[in-house]
This record gives structure tokens, C-alpha cells and sequence, in this order.
């Protein structure tokens, strides 16, 4: 019997590996053939393999038809209409592509020198200098001379067993990227389309002869594609065909040199395969030059991961001339400089002295205790995914880790996660944490994080069903097998237990005695735990916030989710872009809800902490530190800029701020309070000693605009220090700032100064400033805010007539330190 039904694809990415995936073992539950036809590319494929549906190049709008031949074709037919009109669309993430596009400007202080630059696509940020060295391709052709025998079968089979050891030793090992970016690799070796493909050739083809055909078939459909993403996984599918045919036939390559890096190096290669890119030393590899990658490509996604500075688009022969030779490679201009003169490496030294000043001043705060300017402190936790992410966590500033989310250890896989493994991954954080709290949550499964195995029904309103906590009974072996993992690993740190979703006492009452009971469990079999283990909930459903004081008999601690209390509280879908603009947690109604979380929650002696998105923004920040919050949990990244926005807050104010949040009528209202505090906390002074420089070794005019400008970026008081450097040169272009006897006022009046400051050059060695005004050793730099009326000319003014004085003059350079400077300035201009 012949079934068949028609759908278009609502993929945004189309049927790539991820939802190929899904849709496969959807199939698999059926005897009968599957196959999927893309009425637009005429391929069709057997949708019980990932290869041959990826091969139908299905992309967005693409008219389909699944049809069915065999034994149960009519059931599955009813079965994957439902789940292709009602799961499908939601089973993949819009993709990142990362990769800038936005114009730039390249910076004068880089282009007055002449640079010999080419440019590039910018695929992961940084700027890198080292010897340009290029990397060959291993060509999977050199293993087609192999001769057919008796052992083809064999030899295949060895070597797919090879393959899949070592990729699966990444996966227990790698970091988290590196496992994604590996497990796809398998999938493709496990894929009946592969195997298939290659067996069915061993007969009358040699193994690598087989590996080959089947390698061009696919490469070749994929490279038709019209989907970028989809073009990019030809280099995966090349990847794991040269690990299959360098296992099988181990000396093929003996005489290939083996690439290793010697010196700091910049790696230029026509595509670089994810396992060459892993066999790099990273220490060595300061950057990459790709003439093929896209922005998707697995390479690339690593390149992100381990902080390697990416650029594509460019060609190995159009830096032929360079190769073995020092270069630099900056991804923030999108350009790979070669054959650089020596005032383009200072240029370049410059800004990469400036990029590591930023990140030190970064950590320096990063590993401070978070504390207000008036010295109130609050945690600063993290937010992480899986264990990987813990080290990066604590490297990174993370007090504690106030949000393990474990479900993603379910997710993405054929089987959950036995008790040993789980143990592993908590032991792991708790390791990477040393002592340092870690609060555990229990699987937030079901809902928005569907989990193939547990074949859990589908849902209309998936975030009002049947999710986390609600999922526990009818899966209690899972449940209790989570809680024996944690309990386990309790012992190896400050472990925490939190219950997503709870929304009523009987629900944390029924936790407490599994708790309780695997607790025996383990005393009985005389295993160790942390018999005082914290247990806490998540406040996220509306109605716990009225029962607080009834919970603070329940619990020991609560953490507030404000991404879902923010759409339970307004009855807003959060994944839903028609109602988008109704979520907003500066909504007053949420504010009340957390001052009486907190109040109440602190009359009762309990902790709160704040996990959701909300605790990220560095705008809300006073507001949550007004409303008490003892914790705020986050992505890593943004730790160290919120312990530095910390040190501004003053807490008593903050307080004032919420109270007086709490009382606007509208979101509005909230909004223009906070712009309004935003605005005065915003005031810096002008002048201050982390803008002067004395005896600076600034080399060129170039230089000191360049370091003055990129200083002011560091400082934060500028968000666009290139857009900055532009106005300032703008300036130069029309009238000379050299004002004889040695000092020079570069100045502008711009828009892309935040805090106008005034910056100051005390040089060792004079510089040329401009043909007309002669040499120059003091410079002093005025970037003016448009805001600040006629500030600019005033102050202007002021500096070129007292600068006429041999005295004022004299006195500037005599000055011993950047304080002495500033008093003279400032008692001499009036400021
Ligand atoms: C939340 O709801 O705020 C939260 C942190 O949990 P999740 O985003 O995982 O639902
Ligand atoms: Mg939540």
C-alpha cells in the first residue's frame, strides 16, 4: 500500500542535519520505506537517513511529499503528518551566524602608513600577529591506487571502529563545542546512506575507492545546494572520509609531512577541516585565514570557542608573497596585513596592547568580591548548560554557580544520562567550583525542551503543561536517579538542590520525601552525602509569590526565574515575536512581585537569587540591587562588567530607585526613571589620571591618536572608539592642532564620546605633529560631548592662550605625575 501527503517546509534553515535528525528517528519506528521528495530540487531521499534527506537540499517554502510503501505505511503516514504539521516547525534553532557585516571604517592612524591590507570576511573576533604558514590539504585522492582484495569488508569495518572510538573519546573529553561539532561527525559515519553506500560498493571497489564514490556523491549534492549552511557540511562529510581512509590504510600518508606549528603562527589554508583545526597547538595559533569557511562552518564555530582571531574570503596566492613571514590578522577591521612596515606593526602592536588592556582591567574586577561603590555586597553567580562551561564559569568571575541547568545533559541524545554519568558531570562542577556554592537544578524537561525518549505527548501551550517538576512521578526512576547523582556529589563541594516549576506545597512536600527517601537509600548502602544539602525552588509561577512565608517552612533558599515568571505573571508566550513587546519585567506589576518575594522571603531569615536573562542587563542592575536580592546569576561574559558596574551603585540609592519604581503606573514610567539615573550616574569627570600619560613612548602622531582614543575605549568612555578616532582626524584634515612651542590640541566635538574627557600626552621623545607647527612633546586631546554647549571652543580657547605663557608651559612639563597635571589644568582653565 502507497501513502502520501504533502507539506511545505517551515524550517528557517531548511532540513539540515539537526532536523534531519529528528525527522529520522521519527521514521525509524516504521517497517515501511519512507521517502521524501523536494518538489522544487526534484531530489528525493530515505528519510530513515540523515545524508539523503540533508541531500534533498530542502530549504524554507520548499514544497515537499513524504511518501510510504510497505507493511505499516498507513499509520505512518497519520503518525508523520502530525508530527510534521505540529513538532517539526519547533525541533530546530535559528542558527547564529556570528560573522559581521557591518561597514567599517578602517582607522587613519592604520591608513596613513600605507598598509599593504587585504581584506577579508570577519568570522571570530581578535586581533593576532605571527608568521604567516600555510597548511596544506591532505588529498583524499592519494588513497585511490589502493587495490581490491579478499579483506574489503573487514578492512572497512576496522576502520569505522577506529574512527568511532577516537570520535567518541572526544565526545567523553571535549569541550562542549567540540562534542557537537564531533557527535555530528558520527552521526555521519552511523548514517545508513554512508554505510550503506560504502558496503554496497566493497564487492567490485577497494575500501578507499568505495569511502571515495560515496564521498563525491554526497559532497556533490550538498555543493548544489542553495543553502550556504547546507554547502558548509561538505567539508564534515570530507573530514570523517579522510579519518575512515587514513585508518584503513595507515601508511598512505607516511611520507606527508606531519603540520605542526613552530613559532606564534597565523594559519592560512583553503579550508581547514574541524579535526585538523583540533590538532593545532593552541598556544601557538594566533590566527586563521580561510579562503572557503562560512560563518557556520564547524571550524569556525571552534575558532569562536578557543578565542582565535578568523577571517575568510582570502585567497592563498594573493599573500603567496607573505607566506613565512610575519603578518597580522585583525578580525574587528576585517583585514590581514602583510609585508608590514614598521609603523604598521606599531600600529597593530598598539591595538593589540590596547585589546589585552581592556580584557586585564576586565579580570581585574572579574576577581573581585562584588561589592556597591557604599559597600553592600551581592553574589554574582553563573549561568551554565553543562559541565564544560564550569572552569570558563570561575575563570571568568563567578562567585558560585546559581543555575545549572541540567536538562541539557538529557537532551540531544537516544538514552538519558545513567546515575554514573550524572555523577561525573555534577562532580565535575563541583570540583571546577572549590567550594564555591553550586545550585543544582533538577530536569526542566518537557514543554519548550522536548526529549525524543521520554515520548512525551504533544502539547497546545507546552510552557502551561506538563514540564519539570510535573514530568517527576510518571518518570520517578529518572528523578530519583538525578537526586542519587547529586546526593553522590554532594560530598566533593557546596552542592545545592532547585526545583523548577514548583507552584504549589504539595508539590516541594512530594520532593521532600524522595528526597528523604533516596537519602536512606544511600545510608543504608553506606554511601557518603552531604546530609545538610540545601534544597531550594525556583519562583517562577505567580502563585508562589503569594505563599512565601508558607514555603520558607518548606525550603531552604529560592531563586527567582524571571524569563518564565516575567510570561506567566503578564500572560505572555516568551517565544512568541506577536506579543514580544508585551514582555518586559520592568513592568511594575513584576517589580511588586519581587519586593515581595524578597521582603517576605527575608523576614523569614531565606536566601533569593535571580537567574533569569533579567540579571544580565546592565540597565535593570540598580533595580535589582534596590530590591535586596542577596544573588544574581548570569552568562559568564557579562560578570566582570557587572562586578565593574557594581563598584558605581551606590546601594542606599538604588534602594530609593526601586521603591520609586514600584510606585510608577507604566512601564513608561520605570523606563524614563531609570534613563534619568542612568544619565547622572553616567557623569565622569573630564579630566582624570587614567587619560594622561607621561613619558609615553608614542612614535608617530599616528600613535597618539590611536593610543589616546583607544585608551577613552578602555575607560568606557567611548562605545565606538574607531567612529571616535574618525571625528578627531576630521578635524586634522582641515586646520593644524600643533600650536608651536612643542604642544599640539588635537579636538572634537562628536558623537561617539559618552563621557567628554579631556586626554594628556607627555611624550619622551618629540614627534613630528604637522609640517607648519614643527615638532611636538605635549599633546592634549579634547573629545567633546555635542551635548555640553560651547564647552569645546571654551575650553579650547582657554588651553591656546594660556599655552602662550612660557610659565603655563614650563610648569606642564615639569609636572611629576599625571595628578600634578591635572591640578594645573584645572586650576589654570577653571574647569
Ligand atoms: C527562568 O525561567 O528565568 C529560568 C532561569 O529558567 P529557564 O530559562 O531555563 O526556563
Ligand atoms: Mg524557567
Amino acid at each position: 500500500m502507497t501513502h502520501q501527503f504533502q507539506f511545505q517546509c517551515v524550517l528557517p534553515n531548511g532540513i539540515h542535519a539537526r532536523p534531519a535528525n529528528h525527522l529520522e528517528q521519527q521514521c525509524r519506528q516504521f517497517e515501511c520505506q519512507i521517502t521524501l521528495t523536494n518538489h522544487r530540487t526534484n531530489n528525493s531521499g530515505d528519510a530513515k537517513s540523515v545524508l539523503a534527506l540533508v541531500g534533498t537540499d530542502t530549504l524554507l517554502n520548499d514544497n515537499c511529499t513524504i511518501s510510504f510503501e510497505g507493511a505499516d505505511s498507513e499509520q505512518a503516514c497519520q503518525t508523520l503528518q502530525t508530527y510534521i504539521e505540529q513538532q517539526f516547525p519547533h525541533c530546530d534553532e535559528v542558527l547564529e551566524t556570528f560573522s559581521d557585516d557591518s561597514e567599517i571604517v578602517l582607522p587613519q592612524s592604520l591608513l596613513r602608513h600605507q598598509p599593504h591590507l587585504i581584506t577579508g570576511k570577519r568570522l571570530a573576533p581578535g586581533i593576532g600577529c605571527g608568521v604567516l604558514v600555510a597548511m596544506s590539504q591532505v588529498d583524499p585522492q592519494q588513497f585511490a591506487t589502493a587495490v581490491h582484495d579478499d579483506n574489503e569488508a573487514q578492512r572497512f569495518e576496522q576502520a569505522l571502529a577506529q574512527v568511532s572510538t577516537h570520535l567518541n573519546h572526544i565526545i567523553a573529553t571535549g569541550s562542549h563545542h567540540e562534542q557537537e561539532i564531533t557527535s555530528a561527525h558520527l552521526a555521519i559515519i552511523n548514517d545508513s546512506s554512508f554505510i550503506d553506500g560504502v558496503t554496497a560498493l566493497l564487492t567490485t571497489h577497494s575500501t578507499a575507492n568505495a569511502i571515495l564514490a560515496v564521498m563525491e556523491k554526497l559532497c556533490h549534492q550538498l555543493e548544489q545546494s542553495a543553502s550556504s549552511y547546507l554547502r558548509e557540511r561538505v567539508l564534515d562529510i570530507k573530514d570523517v572520509s579522510i579519518q575512515l581512509l587514513t585508518a584503513a590504510y595507515p601508511t598512505v600518508l607516511d611520507n606527508q609531512a606531519e603540520f605542526s606549528l613552530q613559532q606564534p603562527s597565523i594559519v592560512i589554508a583553503n579550508d581547514l577541516t574541524p579535526s585538523q583545526f583540533l590538532g593545532l597547538d593552541k598556544a601557538l595559533l594566533q590566527g586563521l585565514v580561510l579562503t572557503h569557511a562560512g560563518s557556520t562552518s564547524h571550524t569556525v564555530i571552534l575558532a569562536r570557542a578557543f578565542n582565535v582571531p578568523t577571517l575568510s574570503g582570502i585567497e592563498i596566492k594573493d599573500c603567496a608573497a607573505a607566506l613565512n613571514h610575519h603578518v597580522y590578522v585583525d578580525a574587528q577591521l576585517g583585514v590581514l596585513a602583510i609585508e608590514p612596515s614598521n609603523e604598521v606593526c606599531g600600529y597593530f602592536d598598539r591595538a593589540i596592547t590596547l585589546a589585552n588592556t581592556l580584557k586585564q582591567q576586565q579580570s581585574q574586577y572579574a576577581h573581585q568580591q562584588a561589592t556597591t561603590a557604599d559597600g553592600h555586597t551581592i553574589e554574582v553567580a553563573a549561568n551554565i548548560a553543562c559541565s564544560v562551561e564550569a572552569d570558563n564559569a570561575f575563570a571568568q568571575g563567578a562567585e558560585g554557580i546559581g543555575l545549572f541547568r541540567t536538562e541539557m545533559l538529557f537532551m540531544d541524545r537516544q538514552q538519558a544520562p545513567d546515575e554514573e554519568e550524572q555523577f561525573n558531570h555534577y562532580r565535575e562542577v563541583l570540583a571546577a567550583a572549590n567550594g564555591k556554592p553550586v545550585i543544582i537544578r533538577t530536569m526542566d524537561i518537557g514543554g519548550d525542551k522536548p526529549i525524543d525518549y521520554l515520548a512525551l505527548p504533544h502539547e497546545n501551550n507546552p510552557f502551561l503543561g506538563y514540564r519539570a517538576v510535573r514530568i517527576y512521578p510518571q518518570f520517578l526512576a529518572l528523578f530519583h536517579t538525578q537526586l542519587t547523582a547529586i546526593l553522590r556529589a554532594s560530598v566533593h563541594g557546596k552542592a545545592k538542590i532547585m526545583i523548577p516549576m514548583i507552584q504549589s506545597i504539595e508539590e516541594i512536600r512530594w520532593v521532600k520525601q524522595q528526597l528523604a527517601f533516596i537519602k536512606q537509600q544511600l545510608t543504608a548502602k553506606n554511601i557518603a552525602f552531604d546530609a545538610d544539602i540545601q534544597l531550594g525552588i525556583m519562583v517562577e509561577i505567580p502563585s508562589v509569590a503569594f505563599i512565601v512565608d508558607l514555603f520558607c517552612k518548606e525550603v531552604d533558599f529560592f531563586s527567582i526565574g524571571s524569563n518564565d515568571m516575567t510570561q506567566y505573571l503578564l500572560a505572555v508566550d516568551r517565544d512568541n515575536a506577536s506579543v514580544s513587546k508585551l514582555y518586559n519585567s520592568l513592568a511594575p506589576a513584576f517589580l511588586r512581585l519581587l519586593k515581595q518575594v524578597v521582603t517576605t522571603a527575608h523576614a523569614h531569615g531565606k536566601w533569593v537569587g535571580l537567574c533569569g536573562e533579567l540579571g544580565a542587563d546592565s540597565k535593570v542592575l540598580p533595580l535589582l540591587v534596590g530590591a535586596g536580592l542577596d544573588e544574581i546569576s548570569m552568562s559568564a561574559p557579562k560578570i566582570a562588567a557587572t562586578k565593574a558596574q557594581l563598584t558605581e551603585i551606590n546601594f542606599a540609592d538604588s534602594q530609593t530607585l526601586f521603591a520609586q519604581a514600584c510606585e510608577c503606573a507604566t512601564i513608561e514610567e520605570v523606563e524614563a526613571l531609570l534613563e534619568q539615573r542612568h544619565a547622572q550616574a553616567q557623569v565622569k569627570p573630564i579630566l582624570v589620571t587614567q587619560c594622561v600619560f607621561k613619558g609615553a613612548d608614542f612614535a608617530n602622531k599616528e600613535q597618539v591618536i590611536q593610543a589616546l582614543v583607544g585608551n577613552l575605549g578602555i575607560q568606557g568612555r567611548t562605545d565606538d572608539a574607531y567612529k571616535l578616532e574618525e571625528d578627531v582626524w576630521a578635524r586634522e584634515a582641515v586646520f593644524s592642532t600643533g600650536l608651536g612651542h612643542g604642544f599640539a590640541i588635537p579636538h572634537t566635538k562628536s558623537d561617539h564620546i559618552r563621557h567628554s574627557s579631556i586626554s594628556i600626552a607627555h611624550l619622551d621623545k618629540p614627534i613630528d605633529w604637522m609640517s607648519d607647527s614643527g615638532e611636538v612633546d605635549f599633546v592634549i586631546m579634547l573629545t567633546l560631548n555635542k551635548d555640553q554647549g560651547d564647552q569645546h571652543m571654551r575650553i579650547f580657547a582657554g588651553l591656546a592662550r594660556k599655552l602662550i605663557h612660557e610659565s603655563f608651559r614650563d610648569s606642564l612639563r615639569q609636572a611629576e605625575s599625571p595628578e600634578a597635571i591635572i591640578a594645573i589644568i584645572t586650576e589654570q582653565i577653571g574647569l
